[in-house]
């Protein structure tokens, strides 16, 4: 029922107002003068007010303007009833915000007439205004689950959603990825318009590559992002799963006809290993990302452990290691073999180099028995050795003959049946003769399998290419495996070079084992010589080849070239002599 409220000091006229109005089944207040009625309207907040302009005490005119000062009460509407009809008091109470005007004597027909015009009107205005406040409602109830630039949830939904996954006690297995995406040097240089362009083709790029996965993206803040996947949490497939994504982002974007490149890198947790806590979780996998970030562009990091010391751990290199291959970080060094009689440049060893941006140089006693243990040293493989031959198809090409060079070659790479294939391919693809390579093997990788050791060894020996047995004296040693491989040569290692001058002890093992690999018909090489007096006493000892600090450390093709083979014949007679 709606409530009228009557504010009229005549008696009479309020009383047959209220009469006619409650015939209507309206509810009727009344008020007798201007104080009574602003406070009954701001008690009641009738639906409608008919109020006289002429009374002692408030007029009706200033009952409306205190009334119109009232959020709550601004909006009733209003209607005179005067016996002033003049023009002026009709235009004067219009101008203050009344809705009508009725003059006395009024009919009760006329008055409601009045009233339900205004009623309906106020109705129809209020409905709009309803729907308005609904409409902007929803659209702060949005905003308080989404980021108003990408349109993605926000951190606020992301929590929440966490949070109701983790109370149920069937949550399925799941993988939180921590995204780092840096925008702000495209904000910086091209402006933020440019800068919300460059994330929705990031956001774009995401979403194309989740299609049909079951997820959830978050965006955190600015350049923070979080990608769920439910449903899995196998630490190697997230893994990889994290380094496609990466690699769907990686392409530069053109912008404004600007080449962007992208730089992005993730980190993740996963539920349950990681923790059963959205805190939890969400720390972890931030910190991954942290040690993404320290690695290099575009990795993908999985949360393991944080470090107790300062040190590196295994899981820092192993990531940083399967990019160093694609990213241009591994290096070919060479280390010159002098022949000891002539004081000639023999050859080269060829000796991996690794040079990550973030972590520095990596020494191979590092990064190469993790690069065994992760199965990566067969890619790395196979590049030293291209690498190799393409450097001496240079040098060949240059100085009328190749150099012969030593290539350490992993059992891994040893145990894959294309071996002899790849490497007469390689060979041949740069116009190289098979004598131009050695390969240096271990003991150890031999005795795993011996007869397909002294197969693949009568193999590569029959192709041509030169056999060496490395770190002599560390392994098995033993005699009889010496004496059943087809071994060219024998390199004596250098734990015993080092105090061949200091005991005799040492001096006789070298001897003797110098003695031996030339009964045996094996040249010898000495590594690790480091003085003058090593290189005097091996050159009595008949060992024919020296390699080590003393002829030269292990350097780049550019400097070897430059110190041996540009200035090859004077540069090795002055150690010769000696
Ligand atoms: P290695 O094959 O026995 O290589 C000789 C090592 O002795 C090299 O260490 C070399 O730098 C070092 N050396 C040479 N002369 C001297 C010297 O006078 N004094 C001292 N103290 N050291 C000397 P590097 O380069 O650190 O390599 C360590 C090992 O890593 C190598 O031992 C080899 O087993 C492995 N490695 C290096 N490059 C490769 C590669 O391309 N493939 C494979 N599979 N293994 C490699
Ligand atoms: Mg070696
Ligand atoms: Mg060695």
């Amino acid at each position: 029922m709606k409530k009228i409220l009557i504010i009229e000091d005549d008696p009479d006229i309020r009383f047959i107002t209220a009469i006619c109005l409650r015939k209507q089944k309206f509810e009727v207040l009344e008020a007798e003068n201007g104080q009574e009625g602003v406070k009954k309207a701001q008690q009641f907040l009738p639906d409608l007010i008919i109020c006289d302009i002429a009374m002692p005490g408030m007029d009706g005119y200033t009952v409306l303007v205190r009334l119109q000062q009232e959020p709550v009460t601004t909006s009733i509407p209003f209607i005179f009833l005067t016996s002033f009809a003049a023009r002026e008091n009709f235009r004067h109470g219009m101008s203050l915000g009344a809705d009508d005007f009725l003059e006395k004597p009024v009919s009760c027909q006329e008055l409601l007439a009045a009233v339900e015009a205004r009623l309906n009107r106020h109705e129809s205005l209020t409905s709009g205004y309803t729907l308005l406040i609904e409409q902007t409602k929803r659209q702060v109830d949005y905003l308080k689950d989404h980021d108003s630039v990408t349109g993605l949830p926000n951190q606020n939904y992301l929590l929440k959603e966490l949070d109701n996954w983790l109370v149920d006690p069937s949550c399925q297995a799941f993988t939180l990825f921590h995204f780092g995406i840096d925008c702000h040097l495209v904000q910086q240089t091209l402006g933020w318009e440019q800068g919300d362009l460059f994330l929705e083709a990031i956001i774009q790029r995401l979403n194309h590559y989740l299609k049909g996965y079951n997820y959830l993206l978050a965006r955190l803040e600015t350049e923070r992002f979080v990608l769920i996947l439910l449903g899995v949490n196998e630490l190697e497939v997230v893994t990889r799963q994290g380094q496609a994504l990466l690699q769907e982002l990686g392409p530069p974007l053109t912008l404004n006809g600007q080449e962007i490149f992208v730089r992005a890198n993730l980190g993740l947790s996963r539920y349950p290993q990681d923790g059963r806590d959205r805190n939890e979780l969400l720390r972890k996998a931030e910190f991954a990302l942290g040690q993404a970030t320290k690695i290099s562009n575009l990795t993908c990091y999985p949360y393991n452990q944080e470090p107790t010391s300062a040190g590196l751990d295994a899981l820092t290199l192993q990531v940083a290691l399967s990019h160093a291959l694609e990213r241009g970080e591994l290096m070919v060094y060479y280390q010159p073999q002098l022949e000891t009689q002539t004081g000639q440049l023999a050859g080269a060893e060829a000796l991996l180099r690794w040079y990550n941006p973030v972590l520095g140089w990596v020494s191979p006693a590092q990064f190469i028995p993790l690069a065994e243990e992760t199965g990566f040293i067969e890619p790395i493989s196979r590049w030293v050795l291209q690498k190799v031959c393409r450097q001496n198809q240079i040098w060949q090409t240059k100085y009328g003959k190749p150099l012969r060079i030593a290539v350490n070659l992993p059992a891994e790479q040893f145990r894959q049946l294309d071996l002899i294939p790849f490497i007469e391919q390689t060979l041949q693809a740069r116009q190289l003769t098979p004598d131009c390579l050695t390969l240096e093997l271990t003991e150890s990788m031999l005795v795993q399998d011996v007869a397909f050791s002294l197969a693949t060894m009568q193999l590569l020996k029959k192709k041509g290419i030169k056999l060496s047995l490395d770190d002599f004296g560390t392994g098995y040693s033993s005699l009889s495996y010496l004496k059943r491989f087809p071994f060219d040569e024998l390199k004596i290692d250098q734990s015993f070079i080092r105090e061949v001058t200091i005991t005799s002890r040492n001096r006789a093992i070298v001897a003797s084992i110098i003695q031996l690999a030339h009964n045996l018909e094996l040249k010898v090489v000495a590594e690790g010589v480091e003085t003058q007096e090593q290189l005097t006493l091996l050159k009595q000892l008949e060992c024919e080849e020296v390699q080590g600090y003393l002829i030269g450390r292990p350097a780049s093709a550019a400097e070897i070239e430059a110190k041996f083979l540009v200035k090859l014949i004077s540069a090795s007679n002055s150690i010769s002599q000696n």
